[in-house]
């Protein structure tokens, strides 16, 4: 489907150029400005959709990376002052999935740096890491997870001068707990690794800048590729903590990392309704398949009653509960994991 007179106008945006099979068009991107160096631009639009799908945009410079749902607000912003070629895409508009956010603004992330020196009094944890998730974690697979050893490093390294708790409090998470940098790097989630939880809390979520905000989500997420301008569906995986959802992303291959698109987040604490919404409504995201990665003693009833609180806000393609009959979770190495997978029937 086309949309005759919105593709019009996008042949006069400057730097238009057409893809070979006319799927997507690129013009100069009104949101960066795009590159000074050529004439080439970087935004990418997906202007041949099909029924209900929205037109999805995306900047491929490095530096600007926006992208979303074309609206009449983006139209606009390219020149468009044509009122019919912007009820054209607004009526367009009000046919694809009406529950996403069709004004979704890209949540830029923080760029902390994550460095692990393994020294002898992180050792231990390190051992536990590799010993729980039965892979080996060098510095660079730390790095990819996010993951941050010692407290006190991660803020040396990143000159944060501020403790986020008392010292006796800090000492006892660097001592005791390993670190995980939440989605937007705007947290830091603290996770203790001892039986009797010795900082006091199993989870201790700091904020690493700035004000907190009550609707912040301090959600781990594993980085993965998204391809907004890819027709298939995205995948959203979650669990409820950060080692179940490294492991089931580690060890569950087939369903899960191998394939493109997929998201892998953990609750930590959240309620899975929230970080579900939360992610298709960011992302714009419109059909999802969606895999739980559930602890054991979670009834399938509950997930029942998720469904149909959400599956009015998106497509749901499907809906599979995953669970490890050998564990109370998937937080371990694939030797300990035995997959049981329940759909729920929409
Ligand atoms: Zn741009």
């Amino acid at each position: 489907m086309k949309l005759q007179r919105v593709n019009a106008f996008l042949k006069t945006v400057p730097r238009y150029h057409p893809n070979g099979d006319d799927t997507q068009v690129t013009v100069k991107c009104p949101f960066c400005g795009d590159s000074t160096k050529s004439d080439h631009g970087h935004f990418s639009i997906k202007v041949d959709v099909n029924a209900g799908e929205p037109m999805w945009y995306k900047c491929f410079r490095a530096d600007c990376e926006v992208k979303g749902v074309l609206t009449t607000r983006v139209l606009d912003m390219l020149g468009c002052k044509d009122p019919d070629t912007l009820i054209e895409l607004d009526n367009y508009n009000k046919t694809i999935n009406v529950n996403t956010d069709r004004d979704f603004v890209e949540k830029r992330g923080r760029s902390y740096q994550i460095v692990n020196v393994i020294r002898s009094d992180n050792q231990s944890k390190l051992e536990y890491l590799n010993q729980r998730l039965g892979i080996k974690f060098t510095p660079d697979v730390l790095r990819h997870f996010k993951i941050q050893l010692s407290l006190y490093s991660f803020l040396d390294i990143n000159y944060i001068h501020s403790l986020p708790f008392s010292q006796h409090r800090c000492d006892l998470l660097d001592e005791y707990a390993i670190c995980f940098l939440s989605m937007y790097e705007d947290y830091m989630i603290c996770r203790d690794i001892t039986k009797k939880l010795l900082t006091g809390y199993r989870y201790t979520i700091y904020r690493t800048a700035g004000k907190p905000r009550p609707n912040d989500m301090k959600l781990y997420a594993i980085p993965t590729e998204l391809d907004l301008l890819d027709p298939n569906p995205a995948e959203i995986n979650v669990a409820e903590g950060t080692f179940s959802v490294i492991g089931a992303y580690l060890h569950c291959d087939g369903i899960g990392h191998s394939a493109r698109n997929n998201i892998w987040l953990a609750n930590c604490g959240s309620e899975y309704e929230k970080t579900i919404l939360h992610v298709v409504k960011q992302y714009g995201l419109v059909d999802v398949i969606i895999h739980i990665w559930s602890d054991s003693e979670i009834g399938i009833e509950k997930y029942e009653k998720l469904y149909n609180r959400i599956h009015k806000r998106m497509n749901i393609l499907g809906m599979y509960i995953h669970y490890n009959t050998k564990k109370e979770d998937f937080g371990y190495a694939a030797e300990d994991i035995k997959i049981r997978t329940v759909q729920i029937d929409g």
